[in-house]
């Protein structure tokens, strides 16, 4: 696309959508840049939602990402709290929920992803997901009444919401259906690890226990989760951390299929962050991964692809976690391994993912920060061996589209 002229509409005001737009400018894009937002807040930190924002040590406005002077002075039209309900491919339009109808030149999907809901259970008053910056509002309003904090689900925004409440003084129990916490993405052995520490640091951790429901008082308020063993834990407040769905409704997707730079099937339509699987050469396949550094990559190489300058993000996929004291920094992509090697104990440890051959697949460190370096290197250097062998497949539209 021209950099002096043209339209460049940006759905979702997430960091995806954000570093985006400020990435078109900062390239020199003189066209239009749109922000649509179905939220009714500025960008903020979503990583603070679970961490310093619900813990009380920083503000919604000390969360916010840039401030509202930055988007005047890079003329990035803002358009909050509406959403884009549907495109139309063929007229380049995009369908606002106010009835507006907005052309685009290039369209940015950067919509992100949403809390799974638990379906097909009732839900009473005070049970509560974590996604947004008004869920953790509210979340901190119920923790700030409650003694009690019930978490359906040890993934890391569950385990993280622990801590905190842990540390404002709840006393917290976690529900998890799996042998140990976070075990999809780290595996039982360090999962375990992690679980002593929790047990340490006062949690009541139910593992293997399934959820059949919610009793509520007369209020209508939460009082309980009851568990398919007949027991029930006693709550004031219970939040539900049972993942994210990727919300690409638009092209009547759950995640949107990319090219290593972000171009989704349709013409000058683009998608980036938590919505997109993208084509990594170094992995030899689409990932679709729900990190910070991922979406903030991603869509820099959106930017400057729409203004013809070709570009790949397909950096090692990093991301952290704060929980319990640990810092949890995890470099790689391992959906499966043949083993984990494991150094070190509950203050501090890393654990290395390694495939039948050995070599190394991911690593974690725990407040092994020192180490995160050099187990980069290595991840790099190990998919650079293999990625002269590796071409995207064909990208197919979604049947669905209009
Ligand atoms: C509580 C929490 C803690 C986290 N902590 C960490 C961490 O410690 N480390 C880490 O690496 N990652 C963390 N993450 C993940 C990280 O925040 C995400 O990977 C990142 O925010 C993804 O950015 P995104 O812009 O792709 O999507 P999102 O941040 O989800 O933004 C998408 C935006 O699009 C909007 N939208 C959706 N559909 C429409 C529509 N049709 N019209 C208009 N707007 C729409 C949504 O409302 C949303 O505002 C955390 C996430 C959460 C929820």
């Amino acid at each position: 696309m021209a950099r002096a002229a043209g339209t460049v509409i940006v759905v979702g005001t997430g960091l995806a959508g954000l570093r985006t737009a400020e990435t078109l400018r900062a390239q020199g894009f003189e066209g239009r840049v749109i922000l649509v937002g179905e939220e009714k807040y500025l960008p903020y930190e979503r990583p603070a939602l679970s961490k310093e924002l619900l813990a009380g040590k920083r503000s919604a406005e000390q969360v916010m990402l840039r401030k509202p002077e930055f988007f005047e002075q890079e003329q990035i039209e803002l358009v909050l709290g509406r959403r884009v309900e549907q495109i139309d491919a063929e007229r380049r339009v995009a369908l606002l929920d106010d009835g507006r109808e907005l052309r685009w030149d290039a369209l940015v999907i950067a919509t992100g992803a949403r809390a799974r809901r638990l379906r097909g259970l009732e839900t009473p008053a005070g049970v509560l997901y974590l996604r947004t910056l008004a869920d953790s509002l509210a979340l901190s309003e119920e923790l700030a009444r409650g003694k009690r904090l019930a978490v359906v689900g040890a993934g890391f925004i569950g385990v993280e919401a622990a801590s905190t409440a842990t540390a404002l003084g709840l006393e917290v129990t976690i529900v998890e259906p799996m042998e140990a916490p976070l075990e999809r993405v780290l595996g039982t052995e360090v999962g375990t690890l992690l679980a002593e520490r929790y047990r340490a640091h006062g949690i009541d951790l139910r593992l293997g226990a399934g959820v059949t429901g919610f009793s509520a008082g007369e209020d209508g308020h939460v009082r309980a989760v009851r568990l398919d063993d007949g027991s029930e834990v006693a709550c004031d407040v219970a939040l539900v951390g049972i993942g994210a769905e990727p919300a690409g409704e638009l092209l009547g997707v759950g995640e949107i299929a990319t090219d290593a730079s972000g171009r989704t099937a349709l013409p000058d339509v683009y998608a980036c962050g938590d919505v997109a699987s993208t084509w990594r050469a170094s992995l030899g396949r689409r990932v679709r991964v729900e990190h910070w550094t991922n979406a903030a990559g991603q869509a820099a190489a959106v930017a400057r692809t729409i203004l013809g300058e070709e570009s790949v993000h397909d950096d090692v996929p990093f991301f952290w976690s704060d929980q319990f004291g640990l810092r949890l920094q995890h470099v790689g992509f391992a959906s499966e391994w043949a083993r984990v090697e494991i150094g070190g104990g509950t203050n501090a440890f890393s654990a290395r993912y390694l495939d039948h051959d050995g070599r190394l697949l991911a690593a974690l460190g725990a407040n092994r920060p020192g180490e995160i370096a050099a187990l980069r290197r290595e991840l790099k250097a190990n998919a650079r061996a293999s990625v002269e062998r590796r071409r995207a497949p064909e990208l197919r539209p979604a049947l669905s589209l209009p």
